[in-house]
């Protein structure tokens, strides 16, 4: 069922407002993934409303340079991403690019992270080519 949520970093500083029917969380093994922990479930864009501006995040860049994660400058924490946009192969097997937000789960107030299911998304080459064929699309 579709809710809305209040979503905020740690110490408070980024906050945003998150209405989704959350019916699944991605638990991926991506090289920033394994090390950042965060649940993702992904959203169209206007399900996420910003009450921080972009601006006053700090943005990290890495792989190929297509996804954005934005990350709270004083506590470090990440409430949400734009992922990467699909490898060329990707595109001629005609997979859409992925426009809206991943958003962090774990930053929802109200959200029981134990109660989600969990879908394994299978990145650890980073080559997102590699990803395994019951994960895509998800
Ligand atoms: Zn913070």
């Amino acid at each position: 069922m579709e809710k809305t949520y209040q979503g905020a970093c740690h110490c408070g500083r980024v906050r945003f407002e998150l209405t989704a029917d959350i019916d699944h969380v991605r638990v991926c093994d991506c090289s920033i993934c394994r090390k950042r922990g965060a649940l993702i479930h992904r959203v169209p864009e206007d399900a996420v409303r910003l009450l921080t501006p972009l601006g006053d995040m700090t943005r990290y860049e890495w792989g190929s340079g297509t996804a954005k994660d934005y990350f709270c400058p004083a506590c470090g924490i990440l409430p949400f991403r734009r992922p990467s946009m699909p490898t060329r192969e990707e595109l001629e097997d005609g997979k859409a690019p992925f426009t809206g937000w991943a958003v962090n789960v774990r930053c929802l107030d109200g959200f029981d992270i134990f109660d989600a299911e969990e879908r394994r998304i299978h990145r650890t080459d980073t080559d997102v080519a590699d990803i395994l064929p019951e994960s895509r699309g998800l």
